[in-house]
């Protein structure tokens, strides 16, 4: 296998999350409350089309084909997406799950655009890193984009939270939840012998009192 190769491998990753991305979207902006926040998905995934068109331009530029490659880790983000729609939390307190998620989402794509840039610009790609790179600025303004808009969403989301607080007390798990958390407690188990060994436990204590 070449470095060539490696590159070719991360942007049919890529292709595939982008496309993955188009096909969720839309489920998404059709549950977000807030107007700016709809408007900001809404052009970025018309962007994201682009994004498609711009890899596939690459792959004709290499004399390769897209497709070959499911990005799991993608799917991955999605599903939190997915996970943040089903909460039956509504308006702002919703909206915030989605920001959450969407940020997620974005920063993924960062890096993967980053080191596939890095590839290309060893291999002298001078044509697929500027084309890139154009991708990648879109996903940073995207990321920027979403984090700003969420700065009011976030203050609604707090007074929303003050009168809902009481009714949330002894809410009933459903299998799926119980299931994340079992598996966010063995996570916590599977890494405590490597926690054991850690050489900056003090400053735990400090930070929790
Ligand atoms: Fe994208
Ligand atoms: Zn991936
Ligand atoms: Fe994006």
């Amino acid at each position: 296998m070449s470095l060539k190769e490696v590159l070719i491998d991360e942007m049919r990753d890529l292709y595939s999350a982008e496309n993955q991305i188009i096909k969720a979207l839309p489920k998404t902006i059709k549950q977000v409350s807030d107007d700016k926040m709809k408007a900001l998905l809404t052009a970025h995934l018309e962007e994201t089309k682009g994004q498609v068109v711009r890899l596939r331009t690459i792959f004709e530029h290499l004399g390769k084909k897209p497709t070959g490659k499911h990005c799991s880790g993608m799917e991955g983000c999605i599903k939190e997406v997915t996970e943040a729609l089903e909460e039956d939390e509504e308006g702002a307190l919703k909206d915030a799950g989605i920001i959450g998620a969407s940020l997620r989402t974005e920063h993924y794509e960062i890096a993967g655009y980053s080191a596939a840039i890095a590839m290309a610009k060893t291999l002298k790609e001078d044509e697929v890193v500027k084309l890139l790179t154009e991708t990648l600025h879109e996903e940073q303004t995207a990321a920027k984009n979403i984090l700003s808009g969420a700065t009011s969403i976030l203050k609604e989301a707090d007074a929303q939270e003050d009168e809902e607080d009481e009714e949330e007390e002894d809410e009933e798990k459903d299998p799926q939840e119980k299931e994340s958390e079992e598996k966010s407690k063995e996570d916590e188990e599977e890494a405590a012998p490597e926690m054991e060994k850690a050489t900056t436990p003090k400053t735990e204590k400090k930070a929790s009192k």
